[in-house]
């Protein structure tokens, strides 16, 4: 059972206190018994030598009446009975009994011991009067002779009651002091108990919500340090609430007021914060708590809860809904029990890449037949030009090419970038395909004396659009015979770890370091002059990454300046046909 630190203390004060009560007097008495014996004795034989003066002469004179009538009289004054005994042992006078019914007293203890000694004392029961006696006998002598044995006695109740007096006394005195000692330590315990119960009361206020309490200082050193220790951990506790909320107030005010959606979740799919953006999207009012199931009339907003969820970290998706795209983007927090999900309205945005991209398609294919006309009569006109002629015709057929090559890969890219826009996906063998392409690019390399070659091995399977894979292959094999003036461009296929592996190496010119996170880049060229002379468009490269990106694979580039560069692409492996 607990029991509150008053009752602990005083307990063990009342047990010691009990205990020395009880004890003590006990103890006193035990020892006294015996020295108030032995006093009243002493002053019973100083009693008995007074009633043998007082007696002596009647006795000498051998007048027993006279001594009677005496020991009478003296036993009146002192309280005593008196009895004078012959040396034989006949009792000549006794005060309280006939002297001549009693028996003789030679063998009484203090009897012998007067004989002997001239004094004698003795604590034992009286044969003649039946109670417990005390005895003190002395003799009476004339010369060397003993002429009588006077003795005197007292019941033993008179010493009882003397013992029990100072017993009674001692008694009291001993409650008295042991109620005094209770008050004492019951004052002493409630000082050490009532500031550690104001203190636990404190502590919970505290636990409620108020750090407004203070303990009050003691006078004992140790509590003190516990109140001031207290006192200064609810003023910062406070404090640090306090402003804790108040952040958390300016928290909730910043995500409210965004534009943005904005919820927390824990993983059972429980809102724990929501701000008004994210209600607006037409959920009930109050989500605090609330499983999402429940809440969220939306499907759409249903789905892309549940995938933040299922999800293991973070992530992304676009939610289409009443006509708005929202990208929303959710992260795992807080030892992975929450999910933060915020999202943006790109509508506007995504309405603005769709207007461009058509744009650019319109225009791209509205360029593509008067280009490929001028391209046309360039190319007739150099037929029967001269050599200053042709000259021009050159510049105007170069740059008609470069028109239709931009051209191409606007398409290609718009084409690909256009919202539901699918692969025709099917069993690709990578090797075979790469054969024909390589062949394309066989005079351009003879042309710069280019070593070009495909390293052996077998067939290498992926799922894939042959025509996009083909469109990857020469713009990787175009760039690499572009950009190399002598050695070799070589590509190579594999499996490796699982994946499909496809590189383009070649010894030519490289790529510096700050430029290779950028080269996917629509249009970052790292030498627009070389890259424009060259007739490139500067999309090659983000063509190549929107096919990579299509087939779930991924692009890498290894390049050093002046040695050469490696383009390497992994795909998935054919895993057999989809189930479509
Ligand atoms: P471009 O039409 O200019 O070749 P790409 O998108 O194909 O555009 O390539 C972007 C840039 O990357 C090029 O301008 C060139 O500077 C660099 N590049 C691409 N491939 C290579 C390569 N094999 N060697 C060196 N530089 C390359």
């Amino acid at each position: 059972m607990r029991r509150t630190i008053l009752v602990s203390s005083f307990r063990g004060y009342a047990i010691v206190i009990l205990v020395l009560g009880l004890l003590s007097p006990l103890l006193i008495f035990g020892g006294l018994r015996p020295v108030i014996r032995s006093l009243a004795l002493e002053d019973l034989a100083t009693t008995t030598y007074a009633v043998r003066s007082a007696l002596s002469e009647s006795i000498l004179s051998g007048d027993m009446e006279r001594t009677d009538s005496l020991a009478r009289s003296l036993q009146a004054e002192t309280g005593a009975r008196i009895t004078v005994i012959a040396p034989d042992g006949r009792v000549l006078v006794d005060t309280d009994a006939d002297p001549l019914a009693m028996e003789s007293h030679r063998t009484r203890t203090e009897v012998i011991a007067a004989l002997e000694s001239g004094e004698g004392t003795a604590i034992r029961n009286s044969a003649t009067l039946g109670t417990a006696m005390l005895y003190a006998a002395v003799t009476l002598k004339q010369g060397d002779t003993v002429l009588a044995v006077v003795r005197s006695s007292v019941p033993f109740r008179h010493l009882d009651s003397i013992v029990g007096g100072i017993a009674s006394r001692m008694a009291l005195l001993a409650a008295i002091a042991v109620a005094l000692s209770a008050l004492i330590a019951w004052i002493f315990s409630r000082s050490l108990a009532v500031p550690v119960r104001r203190l636990a009361d404190g502590l919970a206020w505290m636990q409620a919500g108020d750090y407004g309490v203070r303990a009050e200082p003691s006078r004992i050193r140790e509590l003190d340090d516990l109140a001031k220790g207290f006192n200064n951990a609810a003023e910062r506790t406070g404090g640090l609430i306090s402003d804790l909320s108040e952040r958390t107030s300016q928290f909730e005010a910043i995500l409210d007021s965004s534009s943005g959606p904005l919820a927390v979740l824990d993983r059972q799919g429980r809102f724990v914060f929501a701000n008004d953006a994210f209600r607006a999207l037409g959920a009930s009012d109050d989500l605090s708590g609330r499983d999402y199931r429940e809440v969220i009339a939306s499907s759409e907003i249903q789905s892309l809860l549940r995938k933040a969820l299922e999800a293991p970290g973070s992530g992304q998706d676009r939610v289409s809904k009443d006509g708005r795209t929202w990208a929303a983007s959710w992260t795992v927090v807080a030892g992975h029990e929450q999910v933060v999900l915020g999202m943006a309205d790109i509508t506007d945005a995504v309405n603005l890449a769709a207007v461009k991209r058509d744009f650019a398609v319109n225009v791209a294919h509205e360029l593509r037949t008067p280009l490929t006309a001028i391209k046309g009569f360039a190319e007739t006109l150099s037929e029967h030009a001269d050599d200053e002629e042709r000259k021009y015709l050159d510049i105007i057929l170069r740059n008609a090419e470069r028109l239709i090559s931009l051209v191409r890969d606007v398409q290609a890219l718009a084409e690909m970038e256009r919202p539901g826009y699918e692969l025709e996906a099917e069993e690709v063998d990578l090797r075979a395909l790469l054969g024909p392409v390589i062949e394309l690019f066989r005079p351009a390399a003879k042309e710069k004396g280019l070593e070009l070659a495909l390293e052996p091995g077998s067939s290498v399977l992926v799922s894939g659009d042959p025509y996009r894979l083909e469109q990857l292959a020469i713009n990787l094999l175009d760039n690499a015979i572009k950009y190399t003036d002598k050695g070799s461009v070589r590509l190579s296929v594999s499996e490796d770890e699982g994946q499909a592996l496809l590189e383009v190496s070649d010894t030519g010119q490289g790529i510096p370091e700050a430029d290779i996170p950028r080269l996917c880049e629509r249009f970052y060229v790292v030498d627009r002059s070389r890259s424009r002379h060259l007739g490139g468009t500067g999309l090659g490269l983000a063509i190549v990454k929107h096919i990579v990106m299509l087939h779930s694979g991924a692009l890498g580039i290894r390049s050093e300046v002046g040695k050469g560069s490696t383009f390497f692409v992994r795909f998935p492996l054919f895993t057999g046909p989809s189930p479509s």
